[in-house]
C-alpha cells in the first residue's frame, strides 16, 4: 500500500455531509455561504456532475425566481474557489468534492460510460508536477487531472454481457 494516497469509492456525496463541510469551511476562511450560494451547493450534490445551464435550471424552480447565467457563474466560482466543487474542464460540468476544502493536487478518474467520478489524491505526483513548474518557472494554480476511462462497476457489467 501507497503511504499518503487514497482513493475514494465513487459515490454520491451526502447533501448533510457537504452542507457540514461548507459551513465549515466558509465559517474558518470567513466567507459567505449565502442562500443562492447554497442551493447551488445542495444542487450540485443531489443531481451528481451538471453544467452550469442544467444549474441555472435547478435553481429557477427551486428558488422560483429568475437566475441569470452570470449569478450561476459567481456561485460556482466561489464554490470551487471554496474547494467544495470541482470543474471538471474535459466535461464541461461541475461535481462536489470527495474531500472539501482539500487544495492538494487532485487527480480525476472519470467514467465514459456513467456519471461516476473518482477523486485521488497522491503528494508524490504533486511533488512531480512541483519540480518541473518550478524548472520551468510556472507558477502552478490549482493543478487537476483528469483521465478519462471505465469504471468498476461499468467495466463488471461489460465481462458479464453476452
Ligand atoms: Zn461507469
Amino acid at each position: 500500500m501507497k503511504q499518503n494516497s487514497s482513493v475514494s469509492a465513487p459515490s454520491v456525496v451526502k447533501q448533510s455531509t457537504i452542507v457540514e463541510a461548507a459551513q465549515r469551511i466558509c465559517g474558518e476562511r470567513g466567507l459567505r455561504l449565502t442562500k443562492l450560494r447554497l442551493a447551488a451547493l445542495e444542487e450540485v450534490a443531489g443531481n451528481g456532475p451538471v453544467t452550469a445551464y442544467a444549474l441555472m435550471a435547478l435553481l429557477r424552480r427551486r428558488l422560483a425566481r429568475r437566475i441569470d447565467p452570470p449569478t450561476v457563474y459567481r456561485a460556482l466560482d466561489f464554490l470551487t474557489g471554496a474547494g467544495l466543487v470541482l470543474r471538471l474542464e474535459s466535461r464541461g460540468t461541475y461535481a462536489v468534492r470527495d474531500r472539501p476544502g482539500q487544495a492538494q493536487l487532485c487527480v480525476l478518474l472519470l467514467c465514459d460510460r456513467c456519471e461516476t467520478t473518482v477523486e485521488y489524491e497522491d503528494p508524490k505526483i504533486l511533488r512531480l508536477i512541483e519540480e518541473e513548474a518550478i524548472a520551468l518557472g510556472f507558477h502552478l494554480g490549482t493543478p487537476i487531472i483528469e483521465c478519462s476511462g471505465t469504471c468498476q462497476r461499468c467495466a463488471g457489467k461489460m465481462e458479464v454481457s453476452p
